[in-house]
């Protein structure tokens, strides 16, 4: 039988059946009921816990693991039937107005019908011939987020995953403008014997150490600076870091400022980092996967609004514009940087006008659509709905802070952009804070808690640790979230404590 050319269909395909076309009438008739279905679902959101304690095992045997790829295929609504049940009943809501968990915001639902409108058109935004529409989106999309943050509309820019993929492109283009294009080339060992270094304060994300490592320059190269009692980078300790590198014929490759750290939401001071940058002549790049969009507030601060000032910039739409996982963005003051990092083919004419190709400004080839749904949810809220949306989050943050501080069995710990941290502390205890048995007792007790809660269904937080302390951590990035849910924590948290601490002391 000859399966290059279709088996024993073999003259040509005519009257072909392929098992992944739809008509119209049954594409429209599964599209109905699914689109019903989701919209149920996020009606009963509030409704449902936030999460369900289950375990691996128990969702393996739901879809059964063991089971081999079926050999026929499925009709396509029982497939959507089945698919829409296992997730929403098995499944952590992000969307839920109690959820407060890392930074991982509530889904805007008009990012959920652009992405069925992007996969729909299935354009390729690697190159304008391929996209031409929606490059232009794209485009356009990078320029209105620029305008939002501060940040020159004249910068290059584009879509990627998420924060991480932000960040490491950033250090791409740092690497590329401090030692010449040719280390592309060369790798970083054909550049001498200079060894570049990068500087971040010790509050950064994880997403330095990858970054350094795919860099090339390896995480040893990573200068971690310290902090200061707000944990924002101490920028004397920066400068003499530096020129201690300096001195020794090291080359500072760049310097990474946080404009809202992952744990505490504390932003470092990027206007005196970017005063020292533009006197040492080094690149700055700035993370605000988190706390970038905060900028774009009227009464953000000085230091915060100063990310304007960084050679690169990497936001995260699919944090704080509420847009549907996968959605990152990095901005760079000069468009060709982000040529020089990525480019092997000369500018792309069209008409005799440079279109735009983003496969030459970023890692990737072929490209989803994720800009649409950016786009449309920023016109969808307008600036002042999404600065609004922002300072709503914010002001129930200081609003949880405020109930922790004010409560006797909670002790409140930083407040910082849209993240408040508290730890619970039984009565008896107030006492033996700061003794070290006692807080050895305290750190465990909140570490137990934290599970239990998570666990409860009830409200989902996450931890930070500060100054060694184990604490509880709410970050608000979710529009669905009303006072009533921020009020409700402290009983809920007090609740879970109260028990767990009877039953440890129980225990011991
Ligand atoms: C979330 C976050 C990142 C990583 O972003 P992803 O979108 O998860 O890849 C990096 N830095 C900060 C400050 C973040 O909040």
């Amino acid at each position: 039988m000859d399966f290059v050319n279709g088996g024993d269909r073999s003259d040509d395909a005519a009257g072909r059946v392929a098992p992944a076309a739809m008509d119209a009438e049954s594409f429209r008739q599964a599209g109905h009921a699914l689109v019903d279905s989701i919209a149920d679902f996020l009606e009963s959101l509030p409704d449902r816990p936030v999460t369900r304690d289950e375990s691996p095992e128990a969702l393996r045997g739901l879809i059964g693991d063991e089971t081999s790829l079926p050999e026929e295929g499925t009709e396509a609504t029982v497939l959507l039937e089945r698919a829409s049940r296992l997730l929403y009943d098995h499944s952590l809501f992000n969307g839920h107005p109690r959820f407060f968990g890392y930074v991982t915001s509530s889904p805007a639902p008009i990012g959920m019908l652009g992405d069925l409108l992007a996969a729909a058109v299935n354009a390729n935004v690697g190159a304008w011939r391929i996209s031409p529409m929606a490059t232009e989106i794209e485009v356009q999309t990078v320029r209105w987020i620029a305008e939002l943050v501060g940040y020159p509309r004249d910068c290059g820019g584009l879509l990627v995953s998420g924060g991480n993929m932000a960040n490491i492109v950033g250090v791409l283009a740092a690497r590329a403008a401090a030692l010449g294009p040719q280390v592309r080339q060369t790798g970083i060992n054909g550049v001498g014997e200079t060894r570049p270094r990068l500087y971040a304060s010790a509050e950064t994300h994880t997403w330095i150490q990858k970054a350094a490592d795919i860099a090339g320059v390896g995480t040893d190269a990573i200068r971690w600076i310290p902090v200061d009692e707000r944990l924002r980078m101490d920028v004397d300790a920066l400068r003499e870091a530096i020129a201690a590198d300096r001195d020794a014929g090291e080359l500072p490759l760049m310097v990474a400022g946080t404009a809202g750290s992952v744990s505490t939401g504390a932003v470092d001071p990027l206007s005196d980092i970017a005063d020292l940058c533009d006197e040492l002549g080094i690149w700055l790049h700035v993370d605000g996967a988190y706390g970038g969009f905060a900028a774009a507030l009227p009464d953000a601060d000085e230091q915060l609004r100063a990310l304007s000032r960084a050679d690169s910039v990497a936001l995260d739409p699919h944090k704080w514009l509420y847009t549907p996982l996968e959605a990152g963005c990095v901005l760079a003051r000069d468009p060709q940087s982000l040529r020089n990092a990525f480019a092997y083919h000369p500018p792309y004419y069209h008409f005799g006008q440079e279109a735009v190709n983003f496969f030459d400004s970023g890692p990737q080839n072929s490209r989803g659509f994720r800009a649409l749904k950016v786009w449309l949810g920023l016109q969808q809220a307008g600036r002042r709905g999404c600065i609004g949306m922002i300072a709503d989050d914010i002001r129930l943050a200081r609003r949880l802070f405020a109930l922790a501080e004010a409560h006797d069995e909670l002790e409140a710990f930083t407040r910082d952009l849209s993240i408040a941290t508290f730890r619970y502390v039984p009565p008896e205890l107030h006492a033996r804070i700061g003794d070290e048995a006692g807080e050895a007792y305290l750190d465990r007790l909140n570490q137990e808690l934290l599970e239990r809660l998570q666990r409860s269904g009830e409200v989902f937080v996450s931890n930070a640790i500060i100054n060694g302390r184990y604490v509880l951590r709410a970050c608000v990035v979710n529009f669905h979230t009303e006072a009533s849910d921020i009020e409700a924590v402290p009983e809920i948290v007090v609740r879970h404590g109260r028990e767990l601490h009877a039953t440890l002391h129980r225990g011991t």
